[in-house]
């Protein structure tokens, strides 16, 4: 049933052709160190003649050139030993399966004997030291019997079927070996199919090649397996001591691509595309026998080589070229079978990793850092890292960071260069003080100014900033400054170098806003605003703006009598005093004794007056006192209208002479000043009319006059209109009668006498004159005179009549 399938599928036989010879294996061979031990692990199987052939694919195949022939580099015409196969890329994990068959009484192997071979082949294939492997190449191929079935169950990678039928295999394409791969098989994309069997035409192995153009093998349970007579299986059965395990190392080239090393005779060629395609295996004629050196082809024959028919004693080596092309083959054909690992990291003297075999790293020079280091993170050891160095002497040196400090040379950088930094340096100063000899641009970028090219720090050239120190002010604040500014500040200065932080300064008392009485502030300490009699605030308040209630408002307060006293405004109105303002003083005040007396007339203009007769507020005056006169008309009943005696009065008009009179009513005389006075009487502002001289009784030498200034009077008349003056008028006889009269007896001094801006009109006397003045000086300015009639009778007249008084 399944040869048809099979033929039916791939449409193609392949037909394993069967070497011809079978060498016999040497007498007395044994391995060096007591490798095998066939005492222990032989079995009572029936001993065919020891035989070294192999039933894998012919040459004959490789003239097949089919549509569906994979091109690679380990195809079925060529070798290309690409750098990418090389086993320094890593290290293939391949699982297998040992499919042990028996007849029900022979052919059977223990789990350790079928394990047995797999160890033999990785020494083989891994060349590890201490075994018959070891002067091989590491092909960085290590086969493993699978723990894992294709269901995913745990396996020891071991299965064991009684068929008689298939444990005698007479043809590699009978039913009967159709029947048992097909039903024995594992995945062959994923395991390595190792059947053991008894092999009963001349083979001890076969295999069909993977790389068979026809496509049709890899992967295909009805071809794709190692098959191994269970009489050369390991060093437990009956040839071992023969094979010694190298059948399935042997075969197992072949599974992974390679041919016979006799393969394609001496016609070379190309030796990537004739013979057994791989250029570092001589040609050979035919298949060596034993340990000798043969030359078939004109150079030594490759009998050591695993895949020669060399005695399996002297096979000790895959060539390098061998192994790439294995690998070749698992990527190309068998990509899902092996897994593919790192062994570990390999360092380079440059500091980079890459991940290799210990073996590989050793070929390319590396130093291996133990399986399953890895390169991520890179943990090699890195060369040291130099930098330009700018010595001392300003000359550069290419050198480590480290050394470069040790030097005292300021290093440039990791991967800087000389070429690219000039060192001439010189001193850089900074505003502290310090100095570093660096470059110019150097100094420039770190803030400093430069020196100039070759100048040196030692000793230092840099202009040193003034000495700062704690510098306490008087309210306990402190600041940093030098000692001058200190002392310019009126602070203390606490020395070079000290702190303000914390404040060294001793703190002054605690002070707050102390009130006063007066309503002032000051700022002081709680017991001296208590002695002084204020009312200390909370600690801490200020006199800014001042926090106290103030009292009233005073000011300078002027009494009648002049005085002067502080008073508030309402305490110098209930005095009877005149407020002189808010903060007026009694200093900046000139208080007037002035008392100002009120006349009028009518009490029409000042119902307030203090009299409406002129004459009573003379009486009532004291010297100096101001009498103010309202408009109006005054009379008296008196001799004259005023009669100021000897008081030192003024009296104005408040409306000047055109409404204010002083009428003498043709009966009395105008005005009469009377005796010395230390201050000055004065009549300001009056028109002083009607008056008949004849009516006026004489006061001093029997002569009548309208007025009279006597006896050291002093007088001011001023602004006055002195109109219709006569005598003589009703028949009176008005002898030497005067408008004016000033005079002063014997021994008695004249006073100041003075008109000024006073107007005289109407004057008619028939004996007299306008004026008699003895022995004193009158002084008239601005007036004016009109209408004067002084009419000469018995005795002279004159307007003036200036004598000396007896
Ligand atoms: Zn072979």
């Amino acid at each position: 049933m399944l040869l048809p399938i099979a033929l039916s599928v791939f449409g193609q036989l392949v037909t394993p052709v069967l070497s011809p010879s079978a060498p016999a294996p040497l007498p007395g061979w044994s391995w060096e160190g007591g490798f095998y031990q066939p005492s222990e692990l032989g079995a009572a199987q029936t001993s065919p003649t020891p035989t070294w052939s192999c039933g894998a694919k012919l040459l004959t195949g490789r003239d097949i050139v089919g549509s569906n022939l994979i091109q690679s580099d380990c195809d079925s015409f060529n070798t290309n030993p690409a750098e990418e196969y090389d086993p320094t890329n890593g290290k293939y994990l391949v699982p297998c399966v040992v499919h042990v068959i028996t007849d029900g009484s022979t052919g059977f192997l223990s789990l350790g004997c079928v394990q047995n071979n797999i160890d033999t082949m990785n020494q083989d294939f891994l060349a590890l030291s201490g075994t018959p492997g070891q002067l091989g190449v590491d092909a960085q191929i290590e086969f493993y019997l699978a723990d894992v079935d294709p269901s995913g169950n745990p396996t020891n990678g071991v299965t064991y079927t009684d068929n008689a039928e298939w444990f005698q295999e007479a043809d590699p394409l009978e039913l009967s070996s159709l029947e048992y791969r097909t039903t024995l098989s594992w995945d062959p994309d994923r395991y390595v199919n190792i059947f053991v069997l008894q092999i009963n035409f001349p083979a001890s192995g076969y295999v069909y090649l993977p790389v068979d153009p026809c496509n049709c093998v890899a992967g295909n349970p009805l071809y794709d397996g190692v098959h191994v007579d269970h009489r050369y299986w390991g060093n437990c059965s009956q040839n071992s001591a023969w094979a010694g395990g190298r059948v399935l190392t042997h075969e197992m080239g072949h599974y992974l691509g390679l041919f016979h090393t006799f393969e394609g005779g001496c016609d070379s060629g190309l030796c990537s595309e004739s013979g057994d395609l791989i250029c570092d295996t001589n040609p050979e004629a035919d298949p060596a026998s034993g340990c000798g050196n043969s030359s078939s082809c004109g150079s030594p024959d490759p009998d050591r080589n695993y895949m020669d028919y060399g005695d399996p004693y002297c096979s000790l080596e895959f060539t390098p070229n061998q192994i790439r092309r294995m690998r070749c083959v698992l990527e190309s054909y068998r990509p899902q079978l092996g897994t593919l690992v790192f062994p570990g990291a390999c360092c380079f003297e440059d500091g980079s990793c890459e991940l290799a075999t210990e073996s590989g790293c050793a070929d390319v020079g590396g130093t291996y850092q133990g399986e399953g280091s890895a390169c991520e993170p890179n943990n090699c050891p890195q060369p040291p890292t130099l930098g330009a160095c700018c010595l001392p002497d300003l000359s550069c040196s290419e050198v480590e960071a480290s050394e470069c400090a040790t030097l005292g040379g300021d290093y440039k950088g990791d991967d800087s260069v000389c070429a690219s930094f000039n060192c001439a340096a010189g001193a850089c100063c900074f505003a502290n003080g310090s100095c570093v000899v660096e470059t110019e641009s150097d100094c420039g970028v770190n803030g400093g100014i430069y020196s100039g090219d070759n100048t040196l720090c030692v000793p230092n050239p840099c202009p040193q900033p003034p000495a700062i120190g704690a510098c306490c002010a008087s309210d306990g604040s402190c600041s940093e400054q030098t000692e001058a500014d200190c002392q310019v500040a009126g602070g203390v200065y606490s020395g070079d170098g000290a702190s303000c932080s914390p404040n060294p300064c001793s703190q002054p008392p605690v002070t707050g806003a102390c009130c006063a009485l007066d309503g002032s502030c000051r700022e002081q300490t709680e017991a001296d605003c208590q002695s002084s009699g204020g009312s200390y605030s909370d600690e801490g308040t200020s006199c800014a703006p001042n926090p106290c209630p103030q009292p009233p408002a005073t000011g300078a307060c002027c009494s009648d009598d002049g005085s002067c006293a502080v008073l508030t405004q309402t305490s110098c109105a209930a005095s009877g005093g005149i407020y002189q303002g808010d903060d007026t003083g009694c200093e900046a005040v000139v208080c007037s004794d002035d008392v100002v007396i009120t006349v009028d007339d009518d009490f029409g203009e000042n119902p307030q007056a203090n009299f409406n007769s002129i004459q009573d507020a003379i009486n009532a005056a004291s010297d100096g006192a101001i009498i103010l006169v309202y408009p109006g008309t005054y009379t008296e009943n008196l001799d004259f209208v005023l009669d100021f005696g000897s008081k030192s009065v003024a009296v104005q008009s408040t409306s000047g002479a055109s409404q204010t009179s002083i009428d003498a009513e043709w009966s009395r005389g105008l005005a009469n000043f009377n005796g010395t006075s230390e201050g000055v009487a004065s009549l300001v502002g009056f028109t002083l009319q009607n008056c008949d001289i004849d009516a006026v009784p004489p006061v001093v030498f029997n002569t009548p006059s309208a007025i009279n200034i006597l006896n050291g009077a002093s007088v001011e008349i001023a602004d006055c209109v002195v109109q219709d003056v006569i005598n003589g008028v009703g028949g009176a006889s008005g002898v030497n009668s005067l408008v004016l009269h000033v005079a002063s007896e014997e021994g008695v001094a004249c006073g100041q006498i003075s008109f000024e801006d006073c107007s005289f009109s109407g004057v008619s006397l028939e004996e007299g004159h306008f004026a008699g003045i003895g022995n004193c000086d009158v002084s008239f300015v601005s007036c004016l005179f009109s209408g004067i009639q002084v009419l000469e009778t018995s005795n002279s007249a004159s307007m003036f009549d200036v004598y000396q008084a007896s």
